[in-house]
């Protein structure tokens, strides 16, 4: 009996020794072909989510944070990330205590926080906490991309907290107090004013710049500036129907300081002019004739005189996607000069929030094609004759009135005298 408790006991204490060590890919959201770039994005997304600023009432959220930073640490150092490949938990375990001896010391989640977003490792929302301006930068997509949806990637020129010091702007990381402010960051400067009248004046330290810290050896890299710029990739998502001018905000990632909670950087997203050649258009998709309005599309088909009077004819477009549109008269149809034709449903996908989930319908707008009619310059002179003679043959036949033909109003609508003048105007 007493053995079957033990049993159960130890049983127990797996299973909460396998929760605690949790999959570190799994934690991130990846697997184990992970580059370097995907586990630092998921880091940067799955913290902000998890941080407990932001789940004041998820008591949860602070063990996904810590769980989080760890799976982090782990697989973003190449050495420590190859022996927990290899070893798993205790094998990294036994490494972290050989190598700091003894107490397998993390990290506190919040500097590594801070590292990334600035500011104390905490969003703005503590007394005296700052945050950075927001960067906004405007992304050219080509209109195929606004109807297919695509991911790309853009670079701008982000600043961020130096790598090299941790944000200390010193060589070897460490801070000291200024001395000669005694880390206030102010000194007190007694003056007189008069005789006998002396006031004390606080002024900010000059040796420190009011920070109240010093260094001793500044950082190569950011040159003890404890930030540097440099250009940063960022995932662009763009969802099917997107509107021309989407904004899509980024959360804390724009430039980033240990002085400040990171703003957000705001893309906006701006239709790209079309061009016929280039790497833009591999497939030559006739999209560079697409005009975009709202959720329709335009086009403007030619059409020539024979088509456009006698029918008999067939197009076929090839839409954004590739599928191809089929317009086409059968013979005898006719097609009036501009006439706009409404194609359902082959406009742009309409945009839903929910437009990425296998139960959500997507609706198109209409496609609108308007008819140019082109006439011949100039008619080969058989032809010509040909045409006349038909068209002489055919007005004898319906007895065409030549005056009735021609549209005018049967009787004068204006008076006598007003004819007079009229045609003196003429003159
Ligand atoms: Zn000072
Ligand atoms: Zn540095």
């Amino acid at each position: 009996m007493r053995l079957l408790r033990t049993i159960v006991l130890s049983l127990l204490t797996l299973a909460q020794l396998a929760l605690c060590a949790e999959d570190y890919y799994k934690v991130l959201g990846l697997n184990k072909q992970a580059t370097e770039k995907q586990i630092k994005s998921a880091y940067r997304q799955l913290s902000k989510r998890y941080h407990p600023d932001k789940n004041p009432n998820d008591p949860t959220a602070h063990d996904k944070f810590v769980q989080v930073s760890e799976a982090y640490e782990a697989l973003s150092d190449a050495e420590s990330r190859q022996i927990y490949d290899q070893y798993g938990h205790e094998g990294l375990q036994q490494h972290k205590q050989q190598r700091g001896g003894g107490g397998g010391g993390h990290h506190d989640p919040f500097d590594l926080f801070s590292r990334f977003f600035g500011g104390g490792g905490h969003f703005g929302n503590q007394p005296g906490q700052r945050r950075g301006h927001n960067v906004e930068i405007k992304v050219t997509v080509p209109l195929r991309d606004f109807y297919n949806g695509a991911t790309t990637e853009f670079q701008w020129n982000k600043q961020e907290i130096c790598e090299e010091c941790e944000g200390t702007g010193a060589a070897d990381r460490v801070v000291h107090a200024c001395p000669v402010c005694n880390g206030r960051g102010v000194r007190t400067v007694r003056q007189q004013l008069a005789p006998g009248m002396i006031t004390q004046v606080q002024m900010q330290c000059d040796a420190c710049g009011g920070r109240g810290k010093s260094i001793k050896h500044r950082c190569p890299v950011c040159e003890g500036q404890r930030v540097v710029r440099k250009p940063t990739t960022v995932t662009l998502t763009v969802q099917r129907g997107m509107a021309d001018g989407t904004r899509i905000a980024y959360e804390n990632e724009a430039d980033a300081s240990p002085d400040y909670v990171a703003g957000d950087l705001i893309v906006t997203l701006v239709e790209k002019e079309p061009s016929l050649e280039g790497e833009d258009n591999p497939d030559r998709v006739d999209g560079v004739f697409f005009r975009r309005k709202g959720d329709d599309l335009f086009w403007r088909e030619v059409l020539s005189l024979r088509e456009a009077l006698l029918g008999d004819w067939t197009r076929n477009l090839t839409h954004l996607d590739g599928h191809i549109v089929r317009l086409g008269r059968k013979r005898g149809e006719v097609v009036q000069p501009n006439h706009v034709e409404t194609v359902p449903g082959e406009g742009m996908p309409k945009w839903h929030e929910d437009g990425d989930s296998v139960y959500h319908k997507t609706e198109f707008g209409n496609l609108y094609v308007e008819y140019v009619v082109v006439l011949p310059d100039q008619m080969d002179s058989g032809m010509e004759k040909e045409l006349w003679a038909l068209f002489q043959k055919w007005r004898a036949k319906k007895g065409v009135d030549l005056h009735k033909d021609s549209g005018r109003p049967e009787k004068p609508v204006m008076h006598d005298e007003h004819e007079h003048e009229h045609e003196h105007e003429e003159l």
